[in-house]
């Protein structure tokens, strides 16, 4: 296997692997920097450059140590930097890799992950990749050496015990250490408490050992007192599955109740207990239940804080305020942060302004003002309260601003520490140990699986151009770039935030500069419920929103009476200014930007949605209006086809006619309004059945349209709204013979009753109708052998039970793959993952912003979700959750969510479809089998797959035949332009609502040939 080990093998041998190595060294020192221009206080700017030339002339002459050159020299991590598709490939390969049970599984996901388009393997890999028999076991036996020895440079250890080895030899070089658990996503109570456990056997018992160690008063003292020996740093989400904004006193409360057992401890051992930052959506929350931590509890209290949000330094001066005016004492552990990528790309998703900084100077610079910020408030003397101020950071210029910023105000060396990772600029804590600096270690330890995610952030890190490290150590960059002043590399024109661009970006619709701000069509943002401004005034909105009553009172003669008007009124609303019709769906989506959160309200009260869920309900609600109002004008406007001279070919659209809408509870406003502005916006008049549960919201909905058609000048009788019983009024309206188009959404059995009725043409009608409609879904996601099952749980969870599994994209059945059988290791793990996260889940109302199911919609609802639950216990399924998991409440048709297992292919909750909080878990024994149930069912609505194997992924996206796919993600939310929406088979006819198409079921075409020569002239020749 020479082959392989040339490529991967050891370092001594990859050390003197020359070429590709050499192209890196001789690559230009880093040109993006541009020289120091001029600096913002030359004073300063001098002191920095000698302190950070001391330390960097000290390290570079320390040899050993990781993220040298040694370690950039390791095949993987120099193709990958030189080769950015090899890269990405091969750290998503690394991040499946711990699920990888079989030397097979690796192998395959390898040459899977390898042979994707644009991806060139390294010399001597490409060999192993085409290895089979045993060929193939050695080859995928080197890999996973090779991805454990990464991983050993960064985590210490698979608990503490492990790593106290390493530990001790820290101390014994003059370097101290913060222990940090490494875990997956903590999606249960139980899993919660699971980390509770071992952070109270962390801080029970390393200072048993610890104490055995010499004393060291570098280590332990600084200049107003002592400085705890143990260090323990803690994820507020690993002890709290539920540590979520929305419900901010809740997720204290929980996060409390294991937190003080530690902190008692921590006490009475002196440990300090370090609050590690996570994403930004936490920021706030975690601020605030550190601050009441520490208000309430007394032990030695630390918190990282991060530079590369743009409220770094408002933040900053909260905290310390906060400290000083309390008297409290902490450590502020200041960083960068480090997940750059992932919330510059959900804030775009979600259409949010970034919070990070757009380019790392401006990291860097507000890294440094921070640190101006709590040197300001650092104590001076014992008993005073402030910030004592902690380093997280390899970057030297980062470090001499510190250390400038002391000299500045005559603090001592010791009044800061530095903190680094474990595995991670050896040379630099070398250095700063030299210069009489207190460091310490940040050491990660814990398993392979929870170990890849916080690997892959160190390898992206470490391997991107702006690292700061691969500047200095692998690049060779000059010392005057290295320690620049960020100011100075301020470009002379800021980036745009993502947001700022994003339909012009997208170009998700057509843009016209006559409709609506004359840009393409963007998604209305979802409210962020981390601000609380926004969540406040939402829930004050939920509190005093008022349903409109409306009695489903009309009958079939009033719902006559009302086609006898959209018929009249058609003919003037056909003419009229297709602009002016467009304008009509700008307007009602700015009445409903107006009164969002009180729309919620109104639905969190009448169809018992939850805060988020009536939120994206309006959200939608307001992008058909601008989708739809963008989509529509071209329609009526002929296009020419084709160039033929003397000859004119044209194509445009008129509309149907009458239009009736029969929509459901379940998207009240959305799903409403998509279908009765679909058929406005194209010239149809309209008559709206809504749906008998939720009449509130349609009237509300109705106001607004028609309020926006009073400000264009609409001819009378456009819209009406018919609230009524369906199997009456509703009957009728559909059979009326001068209705031209019926838009339906809801049950199978209506759909079908209405297209039936449909086909029949009376001899007076005069056209045959048009139905659209969308009927249910029975659908299945599939977790794969290699699945990330941190996503696969939570993304099912939510798509199971999220508005109590009430929504036709819902998932209802979930097939697990496990090659062991039923009762293998990755069905069990999943099993149980997903059943304790579960539990973990809230109920209750749903205007209590607590509540993640709420009750179904009615009693109806309720009693036929319970003869499915009767039939699955009846047909001798395992009941894994059910109400016996959940505290009892009287809350009336609030119904647990239950999950079974021990399904097949002919269980009754299997096959139907039931609308409520019950998903059916099945085993498959390999992919093929997964795919077959997948689409063994006549609904073709959505689905979903969790896999890290790319052709599984190819093939999902060819062979799932559903009507919205959707991979490494929950099956239901899709958004209108974005992710077009609906299903085939007995999903429903028609095309996709919030898709290119879905207008033109309200239009007919027509086409028209001009012969445009005259006596052999034509104008065009
Ligand atoms: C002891 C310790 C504890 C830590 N704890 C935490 C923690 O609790 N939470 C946390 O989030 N991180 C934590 N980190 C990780 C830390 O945020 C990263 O290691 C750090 O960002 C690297 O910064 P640097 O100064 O060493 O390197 P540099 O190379 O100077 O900076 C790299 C950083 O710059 C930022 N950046 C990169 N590109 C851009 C860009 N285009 N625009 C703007 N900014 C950019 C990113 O934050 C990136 O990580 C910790 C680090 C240490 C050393």
């Amino acid at each position: 296997m020479a082959w392989f080990g040339s490529a991967f093998g050891s370092k001594a041998k990859a050390s003197t692997q020359s070429s590709p190595h050499t192209a890196v060294q001789s690559a230009p020192a880093p040109s993006v920097r541009p020289p120091v221009a001029s600096s913002s206080n030359p004073e300063r700017e001098l002191r920095i450059l000698e302190l950070g030339s001391e330390m960097l002339d000290i390290a570079r002459t320390h040899k050993s140590g990781m993220l040298s050159k040694q370690f950039y020299q390791d095949k993987i991590m120099d193709w990958s930097m030189k080769d950015h598709n090899f890269k990405v490939q091969m750290f998503r390969f690394v991040d499946a890799f711990p699920a990888l049970t079989t030397p097979d599984m690796v192998h395959d996901h390898l040459v899977d992950y390898m042979t994707q388009p644009g991806v060139k393997a390294p010399p001597g890999m490409d060999l192993a990749l085409k290895a089979g028999g045993v060929a193939k076991s050695l080859a995928a036996k080197t890999i996973s050496g090779q991805i454990t020895g990464m991983a050993k440079n960064f985590i210490a250890g698979t608990n503490a015990a492990d790593a106290l080895p390493m530990l001790s030899k820290l101390w014994k070089q003059g370097i101290s250490f913060s222990v940090d658990l490494l875990g997956e996503a903590c999606v249960s109570s139980a899993e919660a408490d699971a980390y509770q456990a071992k952070y109270l056997d962390l801080v029970e018992n390393l200072v048993g050992t610890a104490s055995g160690w010499p004393a060291s008063d570098r280590l332990e003292k600084d200049h107003v007192g002592i400085v705890p020996r143990v260090n323990v740093s803690i994820k507020v989400t690993s002890l709290c599955a539920l540590f979520n904004p929305i419900a901010p006193e809740s997720s204290t409360a929980d996060f409390m109740k294991r937190a003080t057992p530690i902190f008692e401890a921590a006490k009475r051992n002196g440990v300090l207990i370090n609050f590690d930052m996570e994403q930004f959506e936490l920021k706030d929350l975690t601020l605030d239940t550190f601050m009441h931590a520490c208000d309430t509890h007394e032990f030695e209290a630390g918190l990282a804080m991060q530079a590369y949000l743009k409220s770094g330094v408002a933040d900053a001066k909260r905290i310390s305020e906060w400290a000083v005016r309390t008297g409290r004492v902490v450590t502020v552990r200041l960083v960068k942060g480090a997940y750059w990528d992932f919330e510059t790309i959900h804030a775009e998703q979600e259409g949010w302004p970034c919070p990070v900084w757009h380019e790392k100077w401006q990291t860097d610079q507000c890294f440094e003002d921070m640190v101006e910020v709590f040197l300001d408030h650092c104590p001076t003397e014992p008993g005073q309260g402030g910030i004592k101020l902690a380093l997280g950071s390899h970057n030297v210029r980062s470090i001499g601003a510190a250390l400038a910023g002391l000299d500045k105000r005559g603090l001592p060396r010791e009044s800061i520490e530095l903190q680094m990772l474990h595995g991670m600029a050896d040379q630099l804590k070398h250095a700063a140990e030299q210069m009489g600096l207190r460091v310490r270690e940040y050491v990660p330890v814990g398993e392979m699986i929870p170990g890849m995610a916080y690997l892959v952030r160190r390898l992206l890190e470490n391997t991107s151009n702006e690292s700061w490290l691969k500047a200095g150590f692998l690049d060779n960059a000059n010392t005057a770039t290295l320690l620049a002043d960020p100011a100075s590399l301020a470009p002379a024109e800021l980036k745009q935030d993502l947001v700022d661009i994003a339909a012009q970006r997208h170009g998700l619709s057509l843009a016209d500069p006559k409709v609506g701000n004359g840009l393409p069509f963007y998604s209305e943002p979802l409210r962020d419920f981390a601000e609380d401004d926004q969540r406040e005034a939402f829930g004050r909105a939920v509190a005093g929103a008022a349903v409109p009553s409306v009695a489903n009172d009309r009958t079939v003669e009033q719902g006559v009476a009302m086609l006898d008007e959209a018929q009249a009124a058609f003919p003037a609303w056909r003419d009229f200014d297709p602009y002016l019709r467009s304008k009509v769906l700008t307007l009602t989506a700015q009445m409903m930007r107006d009164r969002r959160d009180e729309l919620s309200g109104i639905m969190c009260k009448e169809a018992r949605k939850a805060w988020r869920e009536a939120d994206a309900d309006v959200c939608e609600a307001i992008d058909f209006c601008e989708y739809y109002a963008r989509m529509a004008p071209s329609l009526t406007e002929p296009s020419r086809l084709g160039k033929f001279i003397g000859e004119l070919d044209e194509l445009w659209y008129q509309p149907k006619g009458v239009a009736v809408v029969i929509s459901p509870w379940n998207f009240p406003l959305a799903i409403c309004c998509g279908m009765t502005v679909a058929a406005l916006v194209t010239g149809n008049t309209v008559v709206v059945k809504p749906a008998e549960q939720t009449p509130g919201i349609g009237k509300a909905m109705f106001d607004m349209i028609s309020d926006a058609l009073r400000q264009v000048g609409a001819p009378s009788g456009v819209l009406h709204f018919c609230p009524a019983p369906g199997e009456t009024t509703g009957a009728a309206l559909v059979r009326d013979p001068r209705v031209n188009v019926i838009a339906f959404t809801g049950s199978k059995a209506v759909g079908l009753n209405i297209i039936e009725a449909a086909g029949v043409t009376p001899e007076e009608q005069s056209h045959v109708k048009r139905v659209v409609c969308e009927m249910g879904g029975k659908n299945a996601v599939i977790v794969d052998a290699s699945a990330d099952l941190d996503e696969a749980v939570l993304g099912i969870r939510y798509s199971a039970f999220g508005f109590q599994g009430q929504k036709c994209s819902a998932c209802s059945r979930c097939i697990v793959i496990d090659p062991e059988g039923p009762g293998g290791q990755r069905m069990k793990l999943f099993l149980e993952r997903l059943g304790e996260s579960t539990k973990t889940l809230v109920l209750g109302e749903a205007t209590d912003p607590n509540a993640d199911v709420s009750p179904v919609i009615d009693g109806e609802a309720s009693g036929n979700i319970y003869r499915f639950i009767e039939s699955a216990r009846s047909e001798g399924l395992t009941e894994l959750v059910g109400a016996k998991d959940f505290p009892e409440t009287d809350i009336a048709d609030l119904i647990a969510p239950h999950i079974f297992t021990g399904v097949t292919e002919t269980s009754t909750i299997y096959t139907q479809e039931i609308f409520g909080p019950v998903l059916a878990v099945i085993h498959a024994k390999d992919f093929d089998e997964a795919m077959r149930m997948a689409n063994g069912h006549a609904y073709k609505l959505t689905g979903g797959i969790f896999t890290r194997k790319p052709t599984h992924i190819d093939r999902a996206k060819r062979e799932f035949r559903v009507g919205n796919l959707y991979v490494n993600r929950g099956c239901t939310g899709a958004l209108v332009g974005r992710q077009p929406f609906g299903g085939f088979g007995m999903s429903g006819v028609g095309s996709k609502a919030g898709g290119p198409e879905y207008l033109m079921q309200f239009v007919d075409p027509r086409a028209c040939c001009e012969n445009t020569m005259r006596r052999g002239f034509a104008p065009e020749l």
